[in-house]
């Protein structure tokens, strides 16, 4: 008998496993909104054009090698990232009091964080908002950190509920961590206005709450890099002390490539580099160093201004694409006359719609419509296409009526 005979099978992951499920429907029909994965007007994932570009010049570069990197990984991936969140011109990046390290993509970045926190932070509760990621709880718990959560999404306006975030965070211990989507809130679409932002910081910073930004989107909510870093860039403004977590997954499509970044803002220099030092304890038990390859296609690209270029061109119109399909999945539920308020999917930003559809009508689409999405009825726009509107338009029809 197996040593291993007493292990139970564990469930499905509840977002990677739509993919299981949509991958063994047979239907011609079927379509794939689960997992937020950009695809092509035809349904195709994509390799943007300045990423074959930069791995061609790899290619030919005769210095490339494949030892390994440094714990911390690419120095010029590193620099280069922190440049691209807080913005070329920010003082902590010029007064050396940001240590950034490479690492497996948002996730990654995100637990190397939590772990370093758990060491060394004198507070061990993270608030991260309801709903999130699904991902968030089980990183933070698993590094030791206690989750709670505060209110952030009104199912009634399917928009904000920025009174609850505001008691609640009002409410939090002096010094507790807070997560905050930087942008293109996951799975909810909404996200806080700039006054908005501007007044959770007030009152974060006046309650020594710890920002911990989650970065997966920039560039992916308004198509402008810069823009959708607006409110991380406030909060270093300040003067005050936060954590960022990087991926470029959606914004450069290397979600396989795993490549991202942590960035702790410190208040000096010395800071900054005895928490490096700690980081480096972190994640050399863990993995030893990160992989070369992704870093180094968004090191050249980042480097080389009419790549970069090429990048937000390219970046612009994947964000445009998905602004046109909530467009266009909005007018066709207008011209069937879906009953319902359906305003929230034109309103709402970055990859993903929060569509206000239930479990049972998520079931329903999936088994008669062949509709796949997980089931807090979180849709992917960036899996939609002209061509689907109108099948998914049916099936959200049928289901509400
Ligand atoms: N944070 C959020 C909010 C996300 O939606 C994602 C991707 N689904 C990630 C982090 C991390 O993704 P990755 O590890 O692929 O960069």
């Amino acid at each position: 008998d197996s040593v291993f005979a007493s292990v139970v099978r564990a469930p499905e992951d509840p977002i990677l496993g739509v993919t299981v499920a949509y991958n063994k429907d047979t239907s011609p029909n079927k379509l794939n909104l689960g997992v937020g994965a950009y695809r092509t007007e035809e349904g195709k994932p994509l390799v943007l054009k300045v990423v074959q570009k930069a791995e061609q010049y790899l290619v030919n570069d005769q210095s490339q090698i494949k030892e390994y990197l440094p714990i911390v990984g690419l120095a010029d991936f590193n620099k280069l990232s922190a440049k691209l969140i807080f913005g070329a011109d920010s003082p902590a990046i010029q007064q050396n009091r940001v240590t950034t390290v490479q690492c497996l993509s948002g996730t990654g970045s995100l637990r190397v964080g939590a772990e370093f926190l758990a060491r060394h932070y004198h507070q061990l509760t993270i608030y991260i908002p309801s709903p999130t990621w699904g991902n968030h709880p089980k990183i933070f718990n698993l590094a030791g950190l206690s989750v709670k959560t505060y209110r952030y999404y009104d199912p009634s306006t399917r928009g904000l509920n920025f009174q609850g975030l505001l008691e609640d965070l009002g409410a939090a211990p002096s010094g507790a961590i807070v997560l905050l989507h930087a942008c293109a809130h996951n799975p909810t679409g909404v996200d806080p206005t700039l006054e908005q932002w501007e007044q959770i910081r007030q009152l974060m910073r006046s309650k020594r709450l710890l920002p911990f930004f989650d970065s997966a989107y920039q560039g992916f909510a308004s198509g402008n890099l810069d823009a959708d870093a607006q409110p991380v860039r406030t909060f270093v403004a300040d003067g005050g002390e936060c954590l960022a977590a990087q991926s470029y997954a959606k914004n450069m499509g290397l979600y396989g490539e795993r490549v991202g970044a942590l960035s702790i803002v410190c208040k000096t220099q010395d800071v900054a580099s005895r928490v490096e030092s700690q980081l480096k304890l972190v994640i050399r038990p863990m993995y030893s160093n990160p992989p070369i390859h992704g870093a180094s296609i968004v090191a050249t690209i980042l480097k080389d201004s009419n790549m970069y270029n090429e990048w937000t061109v390219e970046l612009k119109a994947m964000a445009d694409r998905i602004i046109s399909m909530r467009q266009q999945l909005y007018d066709a539920l207008s011209a069937k006359g879906t009953p319902g308020d359906w305003s929230h999917i034109i309103k709402q930003i970055g990859m993903f719609t929060f569509t206000g559809l239930n479990s049972e009508q998520v079931a329903f689409m999936t088994k008669e419509y062949h509709i796949y999405m997980t089931s807090d009825g979180r849709i992917s726009m960036a899996g939609l296409s002209s061509k689907t509107v109108p099948h998914l338009t049916d099936a959200i029809h049928a289901a509400v009526t």
